[in-house]
């Protein structure tokens, strides 16, 4: 008598974690440092996120990418035909919400007709970039020195007639930044530092912060201190993955996207307040809910305003649990007169019976 084998597939670690080529990377870290539960799912259970956001990020991504190189491979540019390729690919053509195909075909047109403009400075596409980094970890009793690979993808790379490099952080969606916080961003200063080591180079570097959907953007720049810094910061990151075996949730604004949201008892404990609500689709239901946030962020606001009279007693910043609090005080400066995409908005009013 045959006996059936069942065959079970094992998920396979990930990252740093990969038996085969472990190897860090700037999402590693940040989601580390968002939620370390989430994180232990993704890298060391070996479990995979889907969603619409991200299934959107990676298609409006490869559309930018195909324009990027058809603008640089073409004599003249990108031309209409191109495009019209590009906006009538099946992957955008049939994605799921209509408006998101509206406002992604508006901004990658925008987008076309800048990159035609300035295609003669682009030196990278799609560029892997991978810098060693040495960490010090405790083995058997003694401290030994691992090596890890961390690895970025570079969309795109220019090199400025000033000799400058110029790499573009393109965002498909989510609130639009200030200069100060894309300055700050850590995967931005993630870029600054491979390209110096990738090219050798230590002069100024530029970053485009490009929104896709508005076609708008602005430039930052960074210099060798901040790579300094960063690398620093990544070297700790990385010890942290290799040595710290708690994996605590963290309660946070992409628990929504969150695989575990179901189960994690830091997310019940966080939303205690909806505890033996039914969800149903019905308007009482999204009025009741809008009310309920309502309440969440006035809770937040007021938390906000405590938070500053602390800083203004016990600053100029207040650094604890991993969290850093202070004001950034900028120059009046013109950001862009952002535009938002096409959209429509339900709105739920009370009618009487
Ligand atoms: S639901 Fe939120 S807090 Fe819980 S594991 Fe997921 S990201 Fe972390």
């Amino acid at each position: 008598m045959k006996t059936a084998i069942r065959r079970t597939r094992r998920r396979r670690r990930r990252g740093v974690f990969d038996r085969w080529d472990p190897h860090s990377s700037y999402s590693q870290l940040a989601l580390r440092f968002r939620c370390k539960r989430n994180y232990k799912d993704q890298y060391i259970d070996g479990h995979t996120v889907k969603g619409d956001h991200l299934e959107w990020g990676t298609i409006l991504h490869n559309a930018v990418r195909r324009i990027n190189a058809m603008a640089r491979d073409s004599k003249d540019g990108i031309g209409p035909e191109d495009l019209e390729r590009v906006l009538s690919s099946r992957s955008l053509t049939t994605f799921k919400h209509f408006n998101w195909y509206k406002g992604g075909c508006d901004g990658l047109e925008k987008y076309a007709e800048l990159v035609n403009q300035e295609r003669g400075t682009i030196v990278a596409l799609e560029m892997p970039v991978e810098i060693q980094v040495p960490v010090q970890v405790r083995r058997r009793g003694k401290m030994v020195t691992k090596v890890i690979k961390f690895r970025s993808f570079i969309d795109r790379v220019d090199r400025l007639r000033d000799g400058r490099y110029r790499f573009w952080e393109y965002k498909s969606y989510g609130a639009l930044r200030s200069r100060e916080e894309v300055l700050q961003d850590f995967q931005n200063n993630t870029y600054n530092a491979q390209i110096r080591r990738h090219f050798g180079y230590h002069g100024k570097i530029i970053c485009v912060y490009y929104s896709i959907l508005l076609g708008k953007w602005f430039e930052v720049e960074f210099d060798v201190k901040d790579a300094i810094q960063t690398e620093r910061y990544i070297a700790d990151g990385i010890k942290g993955q290799l040595t710290d075996k708690t994996f605590e949730p963290t309660f946070n604004d992409r628990c929504g996207d969150c695989r575990l949201m179901q189960t994690c008892p830091e997310f019940k404990k966080q939303m205690s307040w909806m505890d033996g609500t039914v969800l149903t689709a019905s308007p009482q239901m999204l009025s009741e809910m809008k009310a309920a946030s309502k309440i969440y962020n006035e809770r937040a606001a007021k938390i906000q305003m405590l938070l500053a009279t602390r800083i203004d007693r016990e600053g100029p910043e207040i650094i604890e649990n991993g969290w850093r609090a202070f004001f950034s005080h900028q120059k009046g400066h013109k950001v862009a007169a952002f535009e938002t995409a096409p959209s429509s908005t339900m709105r739920i009013q009370r009618v009487s019976r």
